[in-house]
């Protein structure tokens, strides 16, 4: 389970972490994988944790443990798909107004074993205008002891009068070194762990999913191969075929190549001394180690390039032989 601890690169969440008191209501922002759903959750337990000395939450109380499975009476989850109000399908993308006509029925009441109550809506983008203003009553007149905890990818999604009741507590992206110690921890194989923290674009459900993606892991190889080992430019129409077929991937091809080329790059201005090549075709070791790093920032603005072109009306195949023929010319150059 991630600890208190681990929020500590993030300023707002470990504000909120370390705090005496908490407003009435947060909205934890951020990327998907970013740990919105986490840090909620941790801000929950911490409220519900009946420890009475250090840090909280324990993680080992009746209450923590509860909240961990779900079952604690004084915690509300709201998620698409899993409706709380009687009588509501499963499985839906939306959250439903009685969802909130249920919840406001709930926080009404009297907490059970504390004075406390915790609330956490999930996705609360998923709450339509209906919703969104049912909940809007109950954070106007917010019942006594209870805490709402909102999870959403931007402010910008929500009502402006929801957001405006709410402390925001955006999550950003990870730093490498705290990816890096997440990735450690689960026992993931080095190399791996370093691929995917380079590909994962700050994310750190990304980089966890990541690390135990083999259909990933191939296509990073393969791309590895196709950009780096290009032969000769008679290769360029095979290698961009195959990925126009892969379209629906190329937004993460797109990462994954710029996570190579940052390793070059890291490499070429001597950081991460000791970090491993021998993956790379010799010419590129040589590069890196020869501080040919305009190299590597010219190409890393080209993958930015293509990326920003990818929902332009210039066909894909052609944006990867471009992007292909870039980097031929790169490596012509020494
Ligand atoms: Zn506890």
């Amino acid at each position: 389970m991630p600890a208190l601890e681990d929020f500590r690169p993030q300023e707002a969440a470990w504000r909120a972490l370390t705090a005496d008191e908490l407003p009435h209501a947060l909205l934890i922002t951020g990327q998907p994988g970013c740990g919105k759903r986490t840090l909620a959750m941790l801000l929950a337990q911490r409220l519900l944790c009946e420890a009475e000395t250090g840090e909280k939450p324990c993680g080992v109380c009746r209450a923590c443990l509860q909240c961990r499975e779900g079952n604690h009476p004084d915690l509300t989850v709201i998620r698409p798909g899993e409706p709380i109000a009687p009588g509501e399908d499963k499985g839906k993308k939306s959250i439903p107004v009685n969802d909130i006509r249920e919840l406001s029925r709930i926080v009404s009441r009297h907490a059970y074993e504390g004075a406390r109550r915790a609330v956490i809506i999930e996705q609360a983008e998923a709450m339509g205008p209906a919703a969104q203003n049912a909940l809007l009553k109950t954070l106007e007149e917010p019942p006594a002891g209870v805490t709402f905890c909102l999870t959403c990818v931007s402010a910008g999604l929500l009502l402006p009068t929801i957001v405006s009741r709410c402390r925001e507590i955006p999550l950003h992206a990870w730093p490498e070194s705290a990816l890096r110690k997440a990735l450690d921890e689960t026992g993931a194989d080095p190399r791996r762990a370093e691929a995917a923290v380079r590909a994962c674009g700050g994310s750190m459900g990304r980089a966890l999913s990541l690390c135990g993606d083999e259909a990933w892991w191939e296509r990073r190889n393969q791309l590895l191969e196709d950009f780096f080992a290009l032969p000769n430019r008679s290769a360029i129409p095979r290698i961009s075929t195959r990925l126009r077929e892969e379209r629906s991937e190329a937004s993460e091809q797109l990462d994954t190549l710029d996570g190579l080329i940052r390793t070059l790059l890291m490499a070429s201005l001597g950081r991460n001394p000791g970090s491993d090549l021998s993956e790379y075709p010799e010419a590129w070791q040589r590069a890196a180690a020869s501080g040919h790093y305009a190299t590597f920032v010219r190409l890393a603005d080209a993958v930015a390039q293509t990326r920003k072109m990818l929902d332009s009306n210039v066909s894909i195949q052609a944006l990867w032989e471009k992007l292909l023929l870039k980097f031929m010319e790169e490596r012509s150059q020494w």
